[in-house]
């Protein structure tokens, strides 16, 4: 099963906003098996967004449009897929009522432009969207390719999230039970290059794992090195040795698995208590990982700028991760971090090749704060 996921807005076209959309809905399919062929994005306009829907009809099953859905003349999303369809929009009282309950209970006065996004194209299921007014929807088309579900989202990421969840998701895991899913397993590796770890991970694959279907990947992540291999659900058994096997070789220069990330790992383990973070260093790495938490956690704190570079940070009380620069040349740094009484300084120097390249190393810094920080006070 195949899916094209279709951003519609002129600010994504102009490069006003991101479409954040496509990469969330390809990574929320991945789970049931679902594989996404494009990520297409137009503005407001009639004839490209209907072009796209030809083209995602024909190169793929499951359709997903998000945006233009909302009251605005600009909003015309679901005019264009009842004319695709060749299904004339139907007024629904239901998504009336919601509009305006929703409306007036936030304070703002109920308007007749708003009944614009309680149309839906005859036969589709209405998506109610518990975090917004304009409700979604899913349709079976029957286009010259065949018939493809079609599925229609407001814009807003927390408002695809909640349909997800109370519609979506119950209707893929429906539909998606014949398909033998891939599972990929990974390995963040450091300490070696990337073609040393390519090296022992091929010459395992050429011992175990002959005749296999694995699909075997490699990036480079600034400061790892990440091992990817992929395999259909049905291969699940016959794979074990071989994974056994990379697993165990690659076991000593493996920091994390499975797409764990650590600013999850860092943000879990702390999130329940004061937090403070000091960076000197890293020139604002640090912060660009962890801003994402920094909205949700409400005890963490950004002492940054608040506090002198030659304050005591060995007689803190408080839980923290500091990071301080050790030379003048910016190649050494220092870490320190305290956390439940217990505490650990260290000095970090940057690999040599890294020393043409500052954003590089500053970058490395903020990571291997964080990856010391876990590694020795949990
Ligand atoms: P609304 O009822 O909120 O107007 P809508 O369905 O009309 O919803 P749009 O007007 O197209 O949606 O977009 C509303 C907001 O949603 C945008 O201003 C933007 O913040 C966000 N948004 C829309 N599309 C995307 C996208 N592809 N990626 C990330 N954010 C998006
Ligand atoms: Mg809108």
């Amino acid at each position: 099963m195949k899916a094209t996921i279709l951003g519609v807005g002129t600010e994504l076209t102009t490069g006003q906003i991101v479409n954040k959309n496509g990469a969330a809905i390809s990574e929320m399919l991945l789970p049931y098996g679902v594989i996404t062929s494009a990520h297409l994005v137009v503005p407001d306009d009639r004839k490209l967004i209907l072009d796209t829907l030809e083209f995602a009809a024909a190169n793929s099953d499951l359709i997903f449009i998000t945006g233009g859905l909302g009251p605005t003349s600009d909003d015309f999303t679901r005019d264009l897929i009842s004319e695709w369809a060749k299904k004339p929009l139907i007024f629904d009282e239901n998504s009336w009522q919601h509009v305006q309950q929703r409306l007036t209970s936030r304070g703002f006065t109920v308007k007749d432009l708003q009944r614009q996004q309680c149309y839906f194209p005859e036969t589709a299921k209405i998506l109610k969207n518990s975090n917004g007014t304009a409700n979604g929807f899913q349709i079976t088309v029957q286009t010259t390719y065949g018939r493809k579900e079609v599925f229609a989202l407001p814009g807003p990421p927390r408002e695809i999230e909640s349909i997800w969840a109370d519609y979506i998701h119950h209707w893929l895991t429906a539909n998606t039970q014949n398909i033998d899913k891939k599972i990929t397993k990974s390995w963040d590796t450091m300490g070696q290059g990337e073609s040393d770890v390519a090296v022992t991970v091929e010459d395992i694959i050429k011992q175990f794992g002959l005749g296999l279907d694995l699909e075997i990947g490699y990036r480079v992540h600034l400061p790892y090195v990440e091992v990817k291999i992929t395999y259909v659900q049905s291969l699940e058994s016959k794979v074990q040795t071989v994974l056994q096997k990379i697993n165990q070789a690659l076991n000593p220069i493996t920091v994390l698995r499975d797409f764990e990330s650590i600013t999850d790992v860092l943000a879990q383990k702390t999130s329940h208590v004061d937090f403070a973070f000091y960076d000197f260093v890293s020139g604002g790495f640090l912060h660009s990982r962890l801003s994402g938490y920094l909205k949700k956690y409400k005890n963490w704190m950004w002492k940054q700028s608040q506090r002198p570079l030659d304050t005591d940070f060995f007689n803190e009380e408080e839980n923290f991760l500091a990071l301080f620069p050790q030379d003048n040349k910016h190649e050494k740094a220092v870490v320190i971090g305290h956390f439940n009484n217990k505490r650990f300084s260290l000095s970090l120097e940057t690999p040599s090749n890294y020393s043409l390249m500052p954003e590089r190393r500053q970058q490395y810094f903020a990571e291997m704060a964080m990856i010391e920080f876990v590694k020795r006070l949990f």
